[in-house]
């Protein structure tokens, strides 16, 4: 195909040529042409192209020079991958639902590990409070390291100038500890605080560790508001970018808080007394004006399930003229309750 196209000449209608050597090798090229019997039967039409009968088929790198402006030229798009490698222990960590948990599985299985390296047998035995600690700071550190794997770098090679005055981390004075657990600077280096309190360990935004750890400290304090939540976090010594409008989110999600700080209901008036016999209504009619609705009697009264009537049997008088002398008829008929209207009890 190569071949071809270092060949290909345009003409002056506008349309493209094959060379000479392609056209006789070309059997598609006899279809399109005048040719007798006897030229058939010499021709490359019906035992094909005589390269192929040859038994070493000749190899011959062409480098192809196809003009930019080549209408005939197929326009490819290519788009760039960037493929970015991932702790495997984080992705395990959006199994957890609850920090507590993501902690103490970490703790058993970094206390199995060294089990195993000291040649010991593993044992039921539960993680202490300083495994804990250590496995939460594991946690942290692997999150950090995913999260802001460029300005680590930077920090560690003490070019943290180098971070942008837009970066958050640089507003925060960011440092690195003995831990390589990245904390917060500040003015509180002298100060009678506790040392995580002083320099809280920084979470990134977007992180599920980060969503544990909000939804942990927001139980922690009862479900409180946005600012106990916030204070509980930086309290333990975590510092999370966004922090505010991330337990915003958690508390407005939150089902208990929802629960606890709808509006109150209002109570529905139930009906005080189940209709009578022998009770006056008025019949309720939506296609005639009020003062023309008329009155009737009941006369059965059948509650329901519930001990509530729902459906009436009345009886109505209804009085005509005839010949200039009244007449009055009695009409039974049935009424559902949300029909009527009680004017006089029967007790
Ligand atoms: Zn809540």
């Amino acid at each position: 195909m190569s071949r071809v196209k270092e060949g290909i000449r345009q003409k002056k209608d506008g349309h493209y040529e094959l060379p000479l050597q392609f056209k006789k090798d070309n059997p598609a090229d006899l279809a399109s042409k005048e040719a007798s019997a006897a030229q058939l039967k010499d021709s490359c039409w019906l035992k094909g192209p005589d390269f192929l009968w040859q038994p070493n088929l000749s190899v011959k790198h062409i480098i192809v020079k196809v003009d930019d402006p080549d209408p005939e030229l197929r326009k490819a798009h290519v788009h760039t991958v960037k493929a970015e490698n991932t702790n495997p222990l984080i992705s395990r960590h959006s199994k957890f639902s609850a920090w507590s948990r993501a902690v103490k599985a970490v703790a058993r299985l970094k206390k199995c590990v060294r089990r195993r390296s000291g040649g010991q047998v593993w044992t039921d035995q539960t993680t202490n409070l300083k495994e804990r600690r250590k496995a939460e700071f594991f946690i942290i550190k692997l999150t950090q390291e995913e999260a802001f794997a460029d300005d680590i770098k930077k920090i560690k090679c003490n070019r943290a100038e180098k971070l942008g005055k837009r970066n958050k981390l640089y507003r925060l004075n960011a440092y690195l500890d003995a831990n390589n657990i990245l904390r917060v600077g500040g003015r509180l280096s002298q100060s009678a605080l506790h040392h995580d309190v002083k320099h809280p360990a920084i979470l990134p935004r977007k992180s599920h560790v980060s969503d544990l750890i909000v939804k942990y400290h927001h139980e922690r304090v009862d479900h409180q508001g946005r600012g106990m939540t916030m204070n509980e976090i930086r309290a333990n010594g975590i510092w999370i970018l966004g922090c505010g409008s991330i337990v915003s989110s958690h508390i407005y999600k939150c089902v208990p808080c929802r629960r606890y700080r709808r509006t109150t209901e209002v109570q529905l008036n139930s009906p005080s007394r189940n209709s009578q016999m022998n009770d006056i209504v008025i019949l309720k009619d939506e296609c005639t004006p009020r003062n023309e609705w008329k009155l009737a009697t009941v006369v059965e009264a059948q509650p329901g399930r519930d001990g509530m009537v729902c459906k009436l049997k009345l009886v109505l008088s209804e009085t005509s003229v005839d010949k200039g002398k009244p007449h009055t008829r009695l009409i039974n008929l049935e009424r559902p309750i949300h029909k009527i209207v009680t004017l006089v009890e029967a007790n």
